[in-house]
């Protein structure tokens, strides 16, 4: 009865973040929150959205991000307007500080005993790989303007980007977003 599922990750992926990266680069206490409220004002990537409508036409979408569930409304709102494609929207959830690759991992799993997950785009060569590692079908979305492309952060030019790879991958680097 259900369609295969086709898994989209939004920042870099549909989303165009360059514009708040620089929020990133502040010392103020909240700029992790400020990162993310301003994400209603992101520019759609073109290639993106032109992906997730291909795959709306056979497949069920979910979006997974590791936008804190806190701005769920928002990130609605924004799919919406840009006319993407609607599916099940999973967040990271309030107080969750494991690395994006983790639990992106563990919510395709959970997806997986009920639905056939064929698909899984992502732009960030880290979760690209641990998926893969997993041995889940992923297409690196290539086309976001400030994700490191392979893998290397050192080719990373702002600041604001290697902020962003270094949270969603828990490896090094900033303090974690709030959870409140
Ligand atoms: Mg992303």
């Amino acid at each position: 009865m259900s369609r295969p599922v086709a898994v989209l990750d939004i920042d870099g992926t549909v989303a165009d973040v360059r514009h708040r990266l620089h929020l990133l680069d502040s010392d103020s206490p909240s700029k992790w929150a400020d990162f993310f409220d301003a994400a209603g004002d992101d520019e759609v990537l073109p290639q993106g959205a032109e992906l997730a409508h291909k795959l709306a036409a056979d497949h069920d979408i979910v979006w997974l991000t590791g936008r804190p569930a806190r701005i769920m409304e928002l990130t609605r709102r924004w799919l919406a307007e840009q006319g993407l494609p609607p599916g099940a929207l999973l967040m990271q959830r309030e107080g969750d500080k494991r690395p994006a690759r983790v639990v992106k991992l563990e919510r395709i799993q959970e997806l997986q005993y009920r639905h056939t997950v064929v698909m899984i785009v992502d732009d960030d060569p880290r979760v690209v790989r641990h998926l893969r590692e997993a041995g889940l079908p992923v297409h690196q979305a290539t086309w976001s303007p400030w994700t490191p492309r392979h893998g290397n952060e050192d080719e990373v030019a702002p600041g604001g980007a290697r902020y962003l790879s270094s949270f969603q991958n828990g490896d090094t680097g900033p303090t974690p977003p709030p959870s409140g």
